[in-house]
């Protein structure tokens, strides 16, 4: 028993299933939304349908899109041989915003991690695979200096030794155990020019 009448104690527990809101904070929220016009409220609710309706996984890079395949993907005017390996679309935001990288990307949607049940199959590695063509002579792995991390890129190496591209590792001027998505932008260009073969 929550105490609410059961619309709001629905609406509570709808955010407070959102990564980070705890029950006390999903509350005011829910409290915020019964105070707001009904014109708001109904907006909300329209803005998570149709991001649910419209955004999509690209068929090339699998990174989030409205148009498929997605808009860096499509562009021409993209480095096409180098190609990079980030573990979420935050993580191309970050990239992009640093302004310096016009590679293209790939988007895994996870890392390898068998202490929480996720192996390659999991993610998005094998859409990786038909990627490599003639055209590609870099493949820059850049996930989180993690652990997880760390053993997903060597996965990545080891599965496209038989490739001759040259597989490099962003360095470590990112904090280890440390996010890509919020590192600052210059840290995150020093990183991406520091990078090493694997
Ligand atoms: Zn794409």
């Amino acid at each position: 028993m929550s105490g609410y009448i059961p619309p709001l104690a629905r609406l509570i527990d709808e955010f407070a299933a959102m990564p980070g809101v705890g029950r006390r904070s999903a509350a005011r929220m829910a409290f915020h939304v019964l105070k707001m016009p009904e014109a708001q409220a109904n907006s909300l609710a329209e803005a998570i349908v149709e991001a649910k309706k419209k955004i999509k996984y690209c068929s090339v890079c699998c990174n989030i899109t409205d148009t498929d395949p997605c808009e860096i993907c499509r562009s021409g005017r993209r480095d096409r041989s180098i190609i990079c390996v980030v573990e979420n679309a935050r993580d191309v935001v970050a990239l992009e915003n640093t302004n310096e990288y016009k590679g293209l990307y790939h988007v895994l949607h996870g890392v390898i991690s068998p202490m929480d049940g996720i192996g390659p199959e999991d993610i998005r590695i094998k859409e990786l695979l038909p990627r490599i063509t003639d055209e590609v002579k870099e493949v820059i792995v850049a996930t989180n200096p993690t652990i997880e991390g760390e053993a997903t890129a060597m996965y990545i190496s080891k599965l496209l030794s038989p490739f001759s591209v040259k597989v490099t590792r962003i360095a470590h001027g990112l904090p280890m155990g440390g996010d890509l998505e919020y590192a600052d932008e210059i840290t995150l260009t020093k990183a991406m020019e520091g990078r090493h073969e694997i």
